[in-house]
């Protein structure tokens, strides 16, 4: 009792209450800029459940089939290394990457996964009094970065889970100063045709910088990931990841392609040391093995499709999805969270939307085939229930 009291008497003077989010109001003197404490911070997709038997994770659009073996076998022959600082410049990366793109490895910036390049872009140019348009179902990143620079993100509704060029160009104003586009989008797996792209390009504002976020440009057959509209247009920036179809998210390995001008503003707030150099050398491994990556592609859509097809069959629509997971639709929020509980019942965890502003939908990652049909066989039971 004795101990509790002075606890007790120590908390009321040192921790005179707490706030809404359970910060004590002591530490807010130490006060963040503007715009810090509105972030959310960013929910993951979960990995594990209570209990010890295995789960199938299909929550974080990882690849079910990892990385290519080269760059496993590139990461361990880094081992012998770790004393050694990695290379700054990334030139051995950006050549690769280059090779494999036709591209110009001077323009190419090498990122802490894509992440890293969103946050460079929002804070090297947008600050307060600018403003930064995502689409209402978009990539969490976007807001995230743009608060954190101290700007104001600017929510344009979307048309039935599509980004809607029209409604984006006229949310321009003189205060804009990037606009965040995924193509294909996450979590929604839609994607803006190449017309609508070129559009949106052409009718932005040239103080606007237009960002393609690429994740999933892999899967997409025949996408360049609007790279030919970075090759147009000095205000367009595509950025691109190793942690989607390469099977790298573990290494967090990312890169951004624009015009040069760009590249050298980001280049300053880039850290000097920014990727290991085991990332390095893993990253240039895998994207030169494009078998690999063609491989993965092929069965990823054979598996998409398989999804989307029985699930539909059961009456679980989802939009076409160009990226490694679909958006399975549910008649309601209540039915979306019953079904993320018997999936969960047997060990599969998916991705609730909910943040997305899409409660009635889970986000299924494309798994491995043995994986998929653990979905259909869940999901059939749990359709039958719903009578
Ligand atoms: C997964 C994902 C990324 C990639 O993030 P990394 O930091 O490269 O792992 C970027 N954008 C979108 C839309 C994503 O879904």
């Amino acid at each position: 009792m004795r101990a509790d009291g002075l606890v007790n008497q120590f908390t009321a003077r040192y921790n005179p209450g707490q706030d809404k989010n359970g910060i004590s109001v002591m530490a807010q003197r130490i006060t963040p800029k503007p715009g810090i404490m509105d972030i959310d911070l960013y929910v993951g997709g979960d990995s594990t459940l209570a209990g010890t038997a295995p789960v199938i994770k299909l929550s974080s659009n990882e690849n079910p089939l990892g990385p290519s073996p080269r760059a496993i076998a590139a990461f361990r022959d880094c081992a012998d290394q770790l004393a050694l600082y990695p290379p700054s410049d990334h030139a051995e990366l950006r050549a690769a990457i280059a090779e494999v793109h036709g591209l110009d490895p001077a323009r190419i910036i090498c990122g802490d996964g894509s992440d890293e390049v969103i946050a460079w872009l929002c804070y090297a140019y947008a600050g307060p009094g600018d403003e930064v348009i995502h689409t209402t179902h978009g990539f969490s990143m976007y807001r995230i970065s743009c608060l954190a620079a101290g700007a104001t993100p600017v929510e344009v509704a979307e048309q039935n889970r599509c980004v809607d060029v029209d409604r984006i160009l006229a949310a321009c104003t003189p205060r804009t100063r990037l606009v965040f586009i995924a193509n294909p989008a996450n979590p929604t797996g839609t994607m803006l045709e190449k017309a609508a792209l070129a559009r949106l390009a052409k009718g932005l504002p040239a103080h606007v910088l237009l960002v393609l976020d690429g994740a999933y440009t892999e899967f997409a057959e025949g996408y360049d990931g609007g790279l030919s509209l970075v090759e147009s247009h000095e205000n367009v920036f595509m950025t691109r990841t190793f942690s989607k179809i390469y099977g790298l998210g573990g290494l967090r390995i990312g890169w951004g392609y624009g015009a040069r001008q760009v590249i050298d503003v980001l280049n300053r707030l880039r850290g000097p040391f920014n990727l290991t150099g085991a990332a390095l050398q893993a990253a240039r491994a895998a994207v030169l093995d494009q078998q690999h990556v063609a491989h993965c592609r092929a069965e990823n859509a054979r598996l998409r499709e398989l999804l989307r097809a029985e699930l539909k069959e059961i009456g679980i629509p989802s939009d076409r999805s160009y990226a490694n997971f679909i958006l399975a639709r549910f008649s309601d929020a209540a039915t979306a969270d019953a079904a993320d509980t018997a999936l969960r019942a047997h060990r599969i965890i998916v991705r609730k939307v909910k943040g997305y502003k899409l409660p009635q939908c889970l986000r299924i990652t494309i798994g491995t085939e043995a994986a998929c049909q653990s979905v259909i066989e869940v999901l059939t039971e749990f359709m039958k229930g719903q009578g």
